[in-house]
Formats: structure tokens, C-alpha cells, sequence
């Protein structure tokens, strides 16, 4: 018998990845599924950004990068984070890593331990929680509350940090719930850290760049006083339609980057070189394919908004950010995960139960509205349909 670490038995997972396996599954016996689970852009990365990675692959890029990256792709990240963000920040405090996640893992892995309490959302980002467990850590959730679209309540925040508490885990705009923290919310945590001197905070801004209605994002790199304990997460994944590639990037305070560094040397030494010729490319060329598909996104969020309103027992408010939309179905008596399997079995509609992020997502689910207008609306007639034939 092979015997496992205890900690493999801690590590959780991310749904969306199985669902979207059975989904694939289901479509293979030829059943029509649409999929509204997934969390990933529906647009192909734009031919320029392309172009840049086979580009560098004839030029001969070939070999291992510096473990942190290239210098000019990091230049260019603290160029676009002046641009984006209003915030100067030096290069040699970037570290790319191949995909959002990493920042994620290394930030959580840096700072989890039997003991140490991290504070984290709920419903959020499955990872967030699996990783804590993993480390040994006790996750503390942050609830995320509907009536305030979601967005987190900083004074409820500031009353979960304990003198154990060693990460914060922010995350705006959200995955799963699409909330966008206002100016305001940020300001009266930023202010509340300021007693807190102990704790470190993980800004997952990975949907920065999708706001809707004239949002503005709030990146935590705008509080200088809390810039030597602030970790920013940020990729090219869901803003340049380049999930695959996996290319992504953290904002390290310069007191923590020698030790990210030497994560990623242990653990993958660099990111493929080709794919950061291509990074600089997506960040220093034309954004208008950016701006086309988070316009397209705003499009089918007012659609899928309406439409779900419209479903017996389903209440939708209006997301701000990102593009998901995480209804309460508790008006339909049925519970999350019945729900995803019931719609997935019998209307063909891949979605994602809120229990998936987090114990208070019961009550609700995820729609991904990465899909086509036709299908959306093709998608919530047939969970009419099903939901109606009971
Ligand atoms: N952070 C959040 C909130 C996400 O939703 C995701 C992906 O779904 C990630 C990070 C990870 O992104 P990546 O695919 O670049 O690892």
C-alpha cells in the first residue's frame, strides 16, 4: 500500500474542471450540452498576440528564462499597471508564472501553517480554500452577502483578523458571484489594516479589466502604506482569451520576492519563453479585441440577467464585474448541487453549484456567460423547460 502525505487528503479541487468533464462526456454520446460552467473567455486569443509566440519560437527563444522572467515582459507589466491601475511600481518586484493560479499557491504556501489563520471568500475561488487546507492552515471565511451585490462588508472583514491571522485573501471583481468592491468598501479596509501591521493580503484582480456600468477597479496597490505587505494577482488568462497558455503574474512586496523567486525555481524554474514574447505583445499592442469581448460580455450579461429573473424561484442581481452570474435558487426548493446535476442530466446545461466555492454558496449557482447570446438564452429556455415538467 502506498502511503500519502496527510496533506493530499486536505487538498480539495476546482468543480468547474469536473463538470466541464462530464459535460465533455455527455456531448461525446451525443447529447446537446451547453456549457455555461466553464470560467473561460469563448473569444480566441487575438492574432497578434499569436503571431508573437511563433515569432519568438523562429527566433530562437528556446532555453530557460530568469526564474521571474523576462526584463522587458516585466517592464511591461509595471507599464500597464501605471496605466490601469495609476500606480508606479518597480519591475523587479514582478514574478511570472505560468497562470493566475501560482501567485495563488505561493502566496498561500509562503504563509500556511498549522496555527495560522487565513482569512479568505465565501462563496469564492475554490482554490483559495483547497490550498489553505492543504497548508495546514485554518481557512477563515469571509461571507459574501447578496444584498450588498456581493460585495465584502469591510468592517465584517476587519473583524475576522485575529493576532494568528497571517493572509487575507481579497478578490475583486469575483469569481463566482461577478462583485465588484466600490472605492468606498476598499478604503474603510485599507484603513482597518492599518491596525492589523501583521497581516499579509492576497488581491486576486484577475478580472480587473471587466467592469460594467462604469465601475472602476480598485486595485490594493493604490494603498501605498500597505504596499510592503500587499501580494497582486494578475494574467493574461481572462483578459487576453489565453487561458491555455497559461501566463500569468504577481505584484510581490520586495520583502517576499526573493522568496517567490525561489518557489518558482523549485518548482517549474521559469515560464515558457515563447509564451512571454507573446505576453508582451498582448500588454504593448492593440486593445481594441479587449475591449470588443468585455463589451460582448456586457451584452450577455444584461441578457442572461433578465433571462435567469425569469426562471420560477431563480432571483439574479446584477453583477458588476467578471462574467458570471450567481442567482439564489432557494425559491425552487432544490438544492445547488441537485440542481447543477439535474440541469446538466436533464436540460443539457452545464452550469456550477455555489457549494463549489464555498460551504455559503448552498443556494446558489454559477452561470459562466463566456457563451454566446443564443445559447444563453437557449441554455435558461430549457431550464424553464426542465424545471417546469416537475
Ligand atoms: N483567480 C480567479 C478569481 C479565477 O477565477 C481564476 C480562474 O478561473 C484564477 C485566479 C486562475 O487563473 P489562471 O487560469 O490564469 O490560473
Amino acid at each position: 500500500m502506498l502511503q500519502l502525505a496527510a496533506s493530499m487528503g486536505r487538498l480539495g479541487t476546482e468543480s468547474a474542471f469536473e463538470v466541464l468533464a462530464r459535460a465533455n462526456a455527455l456531448a461525446a454520446e451525443g447529447r446537446d450540452i451547453i456549457n455555461l460552467g466553464i470560467g473561460q473567455p469563448d473569444f480566441k486569443t487575438p492574432d497578434h498576440i499569436v503571431e508573437a509566440a511563433a515569432k519568438a519560437l523562429k527566433d530562437g527563444h528556446h532555453g530557460y528564462t530568469p526564474a521571474n522572467g523576462i526584463p522587458e515582459l516585466r517592464n511591461a507589466v509595471a507599464a500597464d499597471i501605471a496605466k490601469y491601475r495609476g500606480v508606479e511600481i518597480d519591475p523587479a518586484n514582478v514574478m511570472i508564472v505560468p497562470g493566475g493560479k501560482v501567485t495563488m499557491f505561493f502566496a498561500i504556501s509562503m504563509f500556511g501553517e498549522a496555527g495560522a489563520e487565513i482569512i479568505y471568500p465565501n462563496p469564492g475561488f475554490p482554490i483559495y480554500e483547497s490550498v489553505i487546507k492543504y497548508t495546514g492552515a485554518t481557512p477563515i471565511p469571509m461571507p459574501l452577502h447578496e444584498e450588498s451585490g456581493y460585495a465584502f462588508d469591510a468592517d465584517e472583514v476587519l473583524s475576522l483578523i485575529t493576532p494568528n491571522t497571517r493572509l487575507l485573501i481579497l478578490n475583486t471583481p469575483s469569481n463566482p458571484t461577478g462583485g465588484a468592491v466600490p472605492r468606498s468598501e476598499m478604503d474603510k479596509l485599507a484603513t482597518g489594516l492599518e491596525n492589523h501591521p501583521h497581516v499579509c493580503i492576497l488581491s486576486d484582480e484577475i478580472y480587473a479589466r471587466m467592469l460594467y456600468d462604469g465601475r472602476e477597479h480598485v486595485s490594493l496597490l493604490e494603498y501605498k502604506h500597505l504596499r510592503d505587505r500587499t501580494i497582486m494577482l494578475d494574467g493574461w488568462s481572462k483578459t487576453y482569451a489565453m487561458t491555455g497558455w497559461r501566463l500569468g503574474y504577481g505584484v510581490w512586496p520586495s520583502s517576499l520576492i526573493a522568496d517567490a523567486t525561489r518557489l518558482s525555481i523549485n518548482c517549474h524554474s521559469c515560464v515558457s519563453a515563447s509564451n512571454q514574447y507573446a505576453g508582451i505583445a498582448a500588454l504593448e499592442g492593440p486593445q481594441n479585441a479587449v475591449d470588443q469581448m468585455v463589451a460582448a460580455f456586457d451584452e450577455r450579461r444584461k441578457v442572461i440577467v433578465r433571462e435567469i429573473n425569469q426562471i420560477p424561484g431563480f432571483t439574479c442581481p446584477e453583477p458588476g464585474g467578471a462574467f458570471y452570474a450567481f442567482p439564489n435558487i432557494t425559491g425552487t426548493g432544490i438544492g445547488s448541487i441537485e440542481m447543477q446535476n439535474k440541469l446538466l442530466n436533464e436540460a443539457g446545461v452545464a452550469l456550477i453549484s455555489g457549494t463549489s466555492f464555498g460551504h455559503f454558496g448552498e443556494g446558489y449557482v454559477r452561470f459562466s456567460y463566456a457563451n454566446s447570446t443564443e445559447n444563453i438564452v437557449e441554455a435558461i429556455r430549457r431550464i424553464k423547460a426542465c424545471l417546469m415538467a416537475d
